[in-house]
């Protein structure tokens, strides 16, 4: 069966206020959104979830930024997955670079918090990506495959087609400096091979692996043919008017 195309845009802390959050929802109604992608998720910060999902229409869904692996409890300032669904939230992204780098998740946290947005029926983006130096080491498979067996040794085989593996090398994310097709289709290729060996060749046939980091409108056409590319998701264009375009890559 194919893989569903899938564009994410992650907004990161940004808009400054809910009025424009309002209207980049309002761009997105507007649009005309290729049906071959099938699925638009858009991750605002957390406190505009609820109202944007009243705004929001044409058939784009809401993610979380960020959850925690507690539903409840003394956990001062975290966003609990159980009231993401209870908010109709469907999608959480996990695992993000600037998580792990600034927040100093570890891979090991990514899978528990992975775990416990399964177990309340959240679809989980589970982030993967080398650095710079990881790369120049020859490093990149050992790394991306590390940071995936972490999330491997807590699911189970089902599991896995509630989850859409983002591979966003750290030295492409917010830099302009973007993977080459070949980069992309290459590395793309050794995680499908990863997870068929790890999880079993079915999971890793249906698995949508997305690219991210620096994805533009001008970029995007040509990393969409790729073979192993099934979608991006997308940080500092998802704010901009191109994102419709980047949503369109495949027409
Ligand atoms: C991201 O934040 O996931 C990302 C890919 O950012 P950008 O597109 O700005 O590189």
């Amino acid at each position: 069966m194919a893989r569903q195309f899938f564009v994410g845009g992650n907004f990161k802390l940004n808009p400054s206020t809910k009025e424009q959050s309002f209207a980049l929802a309002e761009g997105l109604n507007n649009a005309q959104l290729d049906p071959a992608t099938e699925e638009v998720v858009i991750a605002p910060p957390s406190l505009y979830l609820l109202p944007l999902k009243e705004k929001l229409g044409n058939g784009v869904q809401l993610a979380a930024q960020n959850a925690y692996f507690k539903v409840s409890g003394a956990f001062t300032g975290e966003i609990s997955p159980t009231q993401l669904v209870d908010a109709g939230i469907p999608y959480v992204i996990l695992g993000h670079s600037e998580r792990r780098t600034l927040f100093h998740e570890t891979s090991e946290i990514v899978a528990q918090k992975t775990r416990v947005a399964l177990d309340t029926s959240l679809k989980v983006i589970l982030c993967i990506g080398e650095t710079l130096e990881q790369r120049e080491a020859g490093k990149t498979a050992e790394v991306n495959e590390a940071q995936l067996k972490a999330a491997v040794a807590v699911l189970k085989e089902e599991d896995w087609s509630k989850i859409v593996v983002a591979y966003e090398p750290v030295w492409a994310i917010g830099t302009g400096k973007v993977a080459t097709s070949a980069q992309a289709q290459e590395t793309h290729a050794e995680i499908r091979s990863y997870l068929s060996k790890a999880v079993s060749p079915a999971v890793a046939a249906a698995t949508r692996i997305i690219y991210g980091g620096s994805v533009t409108s001008a970029n995007s056409k040509e990393l969409s043919t790729q073979p192993d590319v099934d979608g991006f998701l997308v940080g500092g264009a998802s704010l901009k008017p191109e994102f419709v375009n980047i949503i369109n890559a495949k027409k």
